[in-house]
């Protein structure tokens, strides 16, 4: 009988729940069993029956509609180190997991990329220390792990939706709806800043969908002269034609193009010291990631838990490491190794100044 560990990791998700659910019963109906990995990869680093416990049926129950990740998640800085890694090796086979799937941001599932390739070497360093025996070393010498993605930000690259993301878009429009009806009575302007470091996605599906006014996002950045020229004019264009709100959503990673950030309050210069409105900043913070996830969010969580147990009751020494992911409104396994390259290399390009091949590496074409 096999176990599988389920995990969440990195900054928490409304789907996540759903998520350990579509697991935890997938497993224990393929006939294996399911162990929640505790904290992230503290959870692996610490060990023990505190931190991998396994769970039934009804340990779930109800989860499909819970923010957040009731088994908890960490940024575990001790699993950067190798030492830390090792440390979640043993642990995992002195539970005898099988195999980990890993529901996280891009940074959880880098992690997770990392330690299956180091996994060989881990293995043989704990065999030589007689940490682990012959027998284990041989049951357990393929790691078997796969990745769901689990992010507010939509942010990684080869699947169309990351698990949370339509949850807090929704949460977003309706404080943005919220404050527009304040906006309009005093006819005032809002900068909202929303969350996405190195991705516009929730800033610029937050847009279109409340008609807000000029949005700013990493992936399309202008210089600072353009940006605020171009706001202005387009603000004072609808207030001319009798508009009484002005909303400028703004992602938390908002850059030039000469990479220097663009906060909230440099939009709040212009739209109130240059246009003269009565402007005020709204940043929306954590509300963004509470409350339960809408109908996309539990629904896109428990088709990929199945197919995750699914992918790692396939896999054989010779697969890659999955990542679940949504294409075209189909659930498919992509490479772990490629996405998270493909990710990484968004950001990369970013770095560089190479704005139109972030652009196209992110899919993000319609913005132009
Ligand atoms: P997210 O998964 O939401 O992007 P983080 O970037 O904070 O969140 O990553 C979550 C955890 O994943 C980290 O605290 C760390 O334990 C692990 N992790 C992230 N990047 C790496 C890495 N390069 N190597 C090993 N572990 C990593």
């Amino acid at each position: 009988q096999k176990a599988i560990g389920i995990m969440t990791s990195g900054g928490d998700a409304p789907g996540m729940n759903a998520s350990v659910r579509a697991v935890v019963r997938t497993a224990i109906y393929k006939g294996c069993r399911a162990y929640a990995i505790m904290e992230g990869y503290e959870g692996l680093v610490r060990g023990g029956p505190e931190y991998i416990k396994e769970f039934t049926w009804d340990d779930v129950r109800g989860w499909s509609s819970l923010g957040g990740t009731d088994i908890g998640t960490a940024r575990c800085m001790e699993f950067k180190e190798r030492k830390g890694r090792l440390k979640g090796a043993q642990h995992m086979i002195e539970a005898g997991i099988d195999a980990l799937i890993v529901c996280g941001g891009d940074g959880s599932l880098t992690g997770a990329d990392l330690y299956r390739s180091e996994w060989p070497s881990l293995l043989q360093e704990l065999l030589e220390e007689g940490r682990i025996s012959q027998e284990q070393y041989d049951r357990y010498k393929h790691l078997n792990i796969c990745g769901i993605v689990g992010s507010i930000d939509n942010d990684m690259s080869t699947t169309d939706a990351t698990i949370g993301a339509y949850s807090a878009l929704d949460r977003i429009l309706k404080a943005i709806d919220y404050v527009e009806a304040t906006a309009n009575s005093h006819s005032r302007a809002f900068v909202v800043e929303v969350m996405g470091r190195n991705c516009g996605w929730l800033a610029l599906l937050a847009g279109i969908s409340t008609s807000a006014d000029y949005i700013l996002i990493p992936e399309k950045p202008s210089s600072s002269r353009e940006w605020e020229e171009q706001m202005s004019s387009i603000v004072t264009k609808h207030r001319q034609r009798g508009k009484r709100t002005t909303i400028v959503i703004v992602a938390e990673g908002a850059i030039t193009s000469d990479l220097e950030p663009i906060t909230s309050k440099d939009v709040h210069k212009i739209l109130s010291g240059k246009l003269g409105l009565d402007t005020r900043i709204t940043t929306l913070g954590h509300v963004q990631r509470g409350g339960s996830p809408v109908a996309y969010d539990r629904i896109l969580a428990t088709l990929q838990g199945v197919e995750a147990v699914n992918a790692v009751l396939d896999s054989t020494p010779d697969t890659p490491s999955p990542l679940i992911a949504v294409n075209e409104n189909k659930i498919v396994r992509k490479s772990l190794v490629e996405s998270v390259k493909l990710t990484k290399s968004v950001a990369d390009a970013i770095k560089e100044k190479d704005f139109k091949k972030a652009m196209s590496l992110r899919d993000t074409e319609f913005i132009e």
